[in-house]
């Protein structure tokens, strides 16, 4: 049996390098940037005025209040055709191009154009009440950004502002990690799915349910193979299918131990390989690791808990390494122990409560801890991580967690 350093050294280093796709901007939200992001343009590309009110020379108001002639009216969206004259006013709206000649804008409350209804047209002549400086009011070419400009860095989750900030320079398609594709399959005859009725002797399927949120929270895609019988062509038909669907990763639960029906593992050594199918963990020791037509195969145990942690143990940072992330682990926090632990020597991975008390975090197990209940992991938000060759730690000892809340 190999250590879990050792498998997951192993998984780690057999994988392809992540690959990069192009987004539509509509759908990169949450996405992993995978280039930084040069701005192609200045922001804004063009003066503009930040206010509603009139173009001038400031130079033309130092005695205000003046009376100007009102040469132009340019709304947003529009470029006025002349230059303005010393002595002249353009009435000018927010985000509109500032014509040639002006240097500043007044803003409407401070002429006798304020109070005017919407959709009126612009005055001849306009009083302004008060002086403005030379660049009040205007947003120049390149205040924000300038061509050339670094905006956003690889690696980033792409957020909502950064979209809006992409879409403002132009930017309709994203260099992104493209998310690995992941094939989930769950193998034995006592499954049924969530929404079928129970019968004697059956289960639900929970772990492809269970399986999908954490590929999802991994940062793969999902695809669902459903259930396979225990025989053999069955198994062979969803491996086979998964291949047709183009998956970077299959992800099966179940069917790989030493039971009569356990078929997983015969069908996938035979258009593959096994590296390896056990592992020196609890819960978790039945997990197998290899490849399928060449295509990354994990064979997780049936167990509900057992594979919900080789999911994280294995799995979780092989979907992250292959979607691009810098850091595949999660990294471990010190807690101590409220209560004695008994382990076996294997590396044990155990369901706890951590909370904060005068400083420290401190952990409670939860529940018996067999690797069928669910329910001790639901209501845990830490996995104590207890190092192989040690079988006790006393009540009061340090070691290491996951905490499992995002
Ligand atoms: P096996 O690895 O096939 O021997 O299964 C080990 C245990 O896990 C058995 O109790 C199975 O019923 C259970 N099990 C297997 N697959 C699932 C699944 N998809 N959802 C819930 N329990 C499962
Ligand atoms: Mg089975």
């Amino acid at each position: 049996m190999i250590s879990v350093q050792t498998a997951r050294e192993h998984i780690l280093a057999s994988l392809t390098p992540p690959k990069i796709t192009h987004c539509p901007l509509t759908q990169a939200a949450g996405r992993l940037l995978a280039e930084s992001i040069h701005a192609q343009t200045d922001l804004p590309t063009f003066d503009n005025s930040s206010v509603d009110g009139f173009a001038v020379r400031a130079s033309d108001v130092v005695a205000a209040p003046v009376s100007l002639p009102v040469v132009a009216d340019i709304p947003a969206g529009q470029v006025a055709a002349l230059t303005l004259q010393a002595g002249q006013a353009a009435r000018i709206m927010t985000g509109a191009a500032l014509p040639a000649g002006a240097d500043a804008v007044v803003m409407v409350e401070e002429t006798d154009f304020y109070h005017q209804a919407a959709g009126m047209k612009a005055p001849a002549q306009v009083v302004i009440n008060k002086p403005v400086r030379a660049g009040e009011n205007l947003r120049p070419r390149g205040m924000d950004i300038r061509r050339g400009q670094e905006i956003l860095r690889a690696g980033r989750v792409l957020r909502a502002q950064d979209i809006g900030l992409l879409a403002m320079l132009g930017v309709a398609t994203v260099p992104v990690w493209k998310k690995p594709k992941v094939a989930l399959l769950s193998s034995g005859d006592e499954l049924l799915p969530v929404e079928a009725p129970l019968e004697a002797g059956k289960i639900h399927d929970s772990n492809s349910y269970m399986l999908a949120a954490q590929v999802e929270q991994a940062g793969g895609e999902v695809l669902r193979l459903g259930v396979a019988q225990d025989y053999r062509e069955q198994v062979q038909a969803l491996l086979e299918q998964a291949v047709q669907a183009g998956a970077d990763v299959i992800i099966s639960s179940a069917g790989m131990s030493v039971g009569a029906y356990d078929f997983v593992r015969e069908v996938v050594e035979s258009a593959g390989t096994l590296t390896f199918w056990k592992v020196n963990m609890r819960p978790g020791k039945p997990v197998a690791f290899g490849t399928y037509r060449g295509i990354p195969f994990f064979g997780l145990p049936g167990n509900p808990v057992s594979c919900f942690v080789s999911f994280l143990v294995f799995a979780r940072p092989a979907l992250r390494r292959l979607g691009g992330f810098e850091t595949d682990q999660a990294s471990p926090v010190r807690v101590q122990l409220a209560e004695a632990l008994e382990s076996d020597g294997r590396e044990s991975y155990l369901r706890a409560q951590v909370s904060h008390q005068n400083g420290l975090l401190v952990a409670h197990l939860t529940g018996h801890q067999g690797s069928g209940n669910l329910f001790s992991l639901v209501q845990a938000n830490a996995l104590l991580i207890i190092p192989s060759g040690v079988k006790s730690c006393p009540p009061g000892s340090e070691v290491e967690a996951w905490l499992l809340e995002d």
